[in-house]
């Protein structure tokens, strides 16, 4: 059976653009369902029409209808990484209701997640919460002997983050222990990979950081780490349990 590839890539613009709102909107305490997004410019409620997902800022050339405004790029960037993902996961995982699912519930969670912790440098329980509540209930409603290696690997990425993070006074703080133990539980033993890429991800852009603005004012700016776990996460969905394979098999 082809996967439905379109489909999932239109639904995921929908939700990218629901995820644009939540990122902005919980943090702040705000209704996730009302009112109507408005130009933050002149206040205008955006028009249905207006609120397309990416096609309507293309259109409008990223500005407001009403008073020209610059709209920044991030919501047709956050929307169509949600479309490519949700249809990504749909390609490599179709024949898999399980994944299929956790896949795409962890993407929905991942996006807001990433955004919010690039803002505002740090991660809501609002999202890990459910998270954590939303990939057991997949894996006991598909698949419930897949549940103890999901617990297991929350269990172990949560521990594993804990001391590092317990002796960092700034860097790594609680919610990245909560997002690496959530990671374990969509994700299973490919959450090791996963960490690893963040980690490795996070020591590059640290390097590159202290590169061009040297050691002393490098070593100042605060990196949130989120993004970089959802990243790892993201890659170690696709081909993290091959990976995990073939280096268990190698012994
Ligand atoms: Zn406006």
């Amino acid at each position: 059976m082809a996967p439905a590839l379109a489909p999932a890539a239109l639904f995921g613009l929908l939700i990218g653009s629901f995820l644009n709102v939540v990122a902005w909107r919980l943090p702040r305490g705000e209704s996730l369902v009302k009112p109507r997004s408005k130009c933050p410019g002149c206040g205008t409620q955006l028009k249905a029409y207006d609120n397309v997902p990416v096609f309507s800022w293309l259109v409008l050339r990223g500005r407001c209808r009403g008073c020209g405004e610059k709209i920044s790029a991030r919501y047709p960037v956050v929307e169509a990484i949600t479309a490519l993902l949700y249809a990504g996961v749909v390609a490599a995982e179709h024949d898999h209701a399980l994944k299929c699912a956790l896949g795409l519930a962890l993407v929905t969670f991942l996006v807001p997640i990433a955004v919010i912790d690039l803002d505002l440098k740090r991660i809501p329980n609002a999202l890990t919460g459910p998270a954590a509540i939303v990939a057991v209930v997949i894996g006991a409603i598909l698949d419930p002997s897949f549940l103890p290696e999901q617990l297991i690997a929350g269990a172990a990425a949560l521990t594993f983050f804990l001391v590092p993070a317990m002796l960092s006074r700034k860097g790594m703080g609680m919610g990245d222990v909560k997002l690496a133990a959530v990671l374990g539980l969509y994700l299973g033993r490919a959450v090791a990979p996963a960490l690893f890429f963040a980690l490795i991800l996070g020591v590059v852009v640290g390097v590159a950081i202290i590169a061009n603005q040297g050691m002393t004012e490098g070593r100042r700016v605060k990196i949130p780490f989120g993004p970089f776990m959802a990243v790892g996460a993201v890659i170690a969905f696709f081909v993290g349990s091959g990976l995990v394979d073939s280096y268990t098999s190698s012994f």
